[in-house]
Parts: structure tokens; sequence; C-alpha cells
């Protein structure tokens, strides 16, 4: 029975439950209480940042149980063990007092952990006292949430560096989309100037016009472009100021639409729009919004319909913009807003992957949030809410 007790607690590891912390410490304390009685216990260790003994991880399993929360009880001894770096013992008066809750018979270890030291503490309410038995059941198990602690430090810092090579390939690609993004506009008009400005060669007015609106078209590209890297410096850094001014969304979106119709004709747009009351909004900035993600369903989704709609109460007013286009494979969705991130695509579809970051950043900067949904082969429905009135401006503004 012992050894198969022994067993279990030394095969147990956080990579056992895929690394979640609490269940890890929840199992090896279980285990543990099978050949050691305690009522409560606690981790204790001791914050970096301003050097005091907090309580990490607290246990409440047999009398005492409402103690689990901030565990008051082993506050005094979990430091005097981080002082000492010893087993401290510490046992009531006998006799002093009837109820066991108010007599601890408490235990200390010394934990040595990645982030430095700490305590595990267990107690006994109203004893018995500890045995030699115990004692060495109990060394096992700090050992074991040391090793826990130790497994969890290393996932940190492998996620951190998986982060880190995230970002940085992020950051090549981005380098590589955008040398590609700024030559080929540029390529296009230098090559169409050129051909317009050839001495030997006369063009009639209809293919000059052809040639001049190629240049315009792709000048436009050019300037949002540096528009879009401009604004995502911006908003990295903080600097971009919001104007709120009180804006109906719906006459916006009806703007917006007008302005896109114009430019695509044909495109099937279906609006549901609420009348709602006004908003305080940066005007400017949320049709950027919704001009991007007209942009991405045209380029994304082409010749899929696209439904708006909006709806309202007195707290917040939500957006829902919806394409029947192809839909984003699901494992691309958690970094759809990241900047920089583009999903790969066989079409080579112009893009920087600032889009949807911009959108992002520009609804957060409202105190807004944006969401994703989409069904691959069916389509993708962005969600915008926002409130009233975003939280971060003054009411007297
Ligand atoms: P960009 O369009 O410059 O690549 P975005 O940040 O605007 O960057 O979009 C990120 C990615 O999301 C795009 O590369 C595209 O693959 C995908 N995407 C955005 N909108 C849609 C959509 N409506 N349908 C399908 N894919 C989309």
């Amino acid at each position: 029975m012992e050894i198969e007790t022994l067993e279990e607690l030394t095969r147990l590891s956080p990579s056992n439950v895929k690394g979640d912390w609490i269940k890890y410490l929840d199992s090896l304390f279980t285990t543990l209480r099978k050949r050691f009685v305690f009522d409560n216990l606690c981790i204790y260790k001791v914050e970096k940042a301003n050097g005091v003994v907090e309580a990490v991880y607290a246990r409440a399993i047999g009398r005492g149980r409402s103690k689990e929360a901030d565990a008051p009880w082993g506050d005094d001894i979990a430091n005097q063990v981080i002082a000492s770096g010893k087993l401290t013992f510490s046992a009531p008066h006998k006799g002093a007092d009837s109820d066991r809750i108010a007599m601890p018979h408490l235990f200390g270890l010394p934990l040595v952990l990645p982030s430095g030291q700490g305590a595990l503490v267990f107690v006994r309410f109203g004893g018995p006292d500890y045995t030699a038995e115990q004692l060495s059941w109990a060394l096992l198990a700090a050992s074991q949430v040391t090793r826990g602690f130790e497994h969890r430090s290393l996932q940190e810092a492998l996620d951190q560096l998986e982060l880190a090579r995230r970002h940085t390939r992020l950051q090549d690609d981005f380098i590589a989309t955008i040398s590609h993004e700024l030559h080929t506009p540029l390529g296009f008009i230098k090559g169409y100037t050129t051909s317009l400005l050839r001495p030997d060669t006369t063009w009639d007015a209809a293919t000059q016009r052809e040639f001049l609106t190629i240049i315009d078209e792709e000048t436009d590209q050019l300037v949002m472009l540096i528009d879009r890297m401009l604004d995502s410096a911006r908003l990295q850094s903080g600097n971009m100021i919001m104007d709120f001014q009180p804006v109906r969304l719906e006459a916006l979106l009806r703007d917006v639409v007008i302005r896109i119709q114009g430019r695509h004709k044909g495109l099937e747009i279906g609006l549901d729009l609420e009348q709602a009351a006004p908003i305080l909004a940066d005007t400017v900035r949320l049709s950027q919004v919704f001009n991007n993600l007209f942009d991405n369903s045209i380029k994304y989704a082409p010749g899929a319909a696209i439904e708006i709609c909006l709806t309202a109460d007195e707290k917040r007013q939500i957006v829902t913009f919806t394409d029947h286009g192809p839909g984003i494979p699901a494992e691309h969705l958690p970094y759809l807003f990241d900047r920089f991130y583009r999903v790969p695509d066989g079409n080579n579809k112009r893009g920087t992957g600032l889009g949807l970051f911009i959108c992002k950043q520009i609804i957060q900067a409202h105190t807004g949030h944006i969401s994703v949904k989409t069904v691959p082969g069916k389509g993708t429905s962005f969600r915008i809410e926002l409130p009233a009135q975003p939280a971060a401006i003054s009411p007297e503004r």
C-alpha cells in the first residue's frame, strides 16, 4: 500500500495534467493525504517584486475549511520557515482551548523555488502532533511541489520564447511583404509613366486614360499602405488621438456603404440597421474600421454578398459584418488581429497584415470589442461591440 502511494506521488507530473498547475497540486495533495492526514495546507512564496511572503495556493480538506481563502493561520510559521530555511513545528499549549479551530498544530517545510524561497505549511486543528513517518511523506510532497514550480517556470520560459519567435517571424514576413507591397505599385507607376513618356510613341486618348487610371489607382494603393504603417506605429505607441463626438452608427454605416457601392458597382450589401441613439465615437476612425472590413470582404470573399446588422440598447451598440465568402481556417483565428498576421493563401492577395490589427486597436480605443466567427466554406462574421460612452472619456469632455 505504502509503495503504491509512493509510486503514485513520484509519478505525478504537471505534464500529465497538460500543465494545469492547480490540478497538479490538487492531485498531489489528495494522494499525500492517503498517508498523511491534515486539515488544510498552504504554499507560500516570497514575491520577487516586494519581498513579501504571499500565499499562492491553499487547500482546505478537513476541519477549518473556511480558512482556505487567505490561510492567515499559516502566515507566521511560513515567515519563520522562510527566515530559518528549516522544518518548523508549532503546537498550541495543551488544554488551552476546547475549540479545535483555535488549536492549530502547524508544520512548515522550506521550499527552494525557481523564483526564490517558499514554504509549505500544513495544519491539523486540535492535533495530533506529526510523526516522523508523516514528516517523510511531507518532505516528499515538498520536493514534488518544487518540481511542479520548476516545470511551471520552464513552461513560462518556453511560452515566452515561442512568443518571441512568433513575433520575429511575423516581423520577418512583414519586411518581405512590405517590400513586395511597395514594389508592386511602384513598378506599375514607373512602367506606365515611362511608357507614356516614350518619345518614339504616341498613345491615343483612351490608352493614355487607361494608363493614367492605373497610375492613379496604384498611387492610392501606396498612400493606403503608408497610412496603415503610420497608423499602426501610432497605435502601437499610443499616439493616436481619438476625436470622440456624438455619432449615429446607423447614419455612419449608410454613409460608408454608399461610398463603397460607388466604387464597387454590383456589390450586394444587405442592411438591417436599428435606429439607435448617438454614441460617442471617432467618426473618421470608425469609418476606417468599416472600410477595412469591406476591403477585406471584397478582397478575400470576392463576389460574395455582405450583410450588416446594427442592434442597440442603452449601454452598447453591436455591429455585425458578415460575408458569405470562403471563411478562415480555425487555426488562424487566435492570431487574426495580431500585427502583421496574414493567413497564408495560394492566391497571393496583396496585404500587410495590418488591417485587422488597426481595426482592433481603434475599437479598443473606444473601449469596445471586436471578434470574429467563421465557418470555412460559408463565410466570416465580424462582431463589433461599442459602449454608448467609451469608459476612457471623462463626463465633462
Ligand atoms: P491583410 O488583408 O493586409 O492581409 P488584415 O489584417 O486585414 O491583413 O487581415 C488578416 C488576414 O485575415 C488576411 O490575410 C486574410 O487572410 C484574413 N481575412 C480577413 N478578412 C477576411 C474575410 N472577410 N474573409 C476571409 N479571410 C479574411
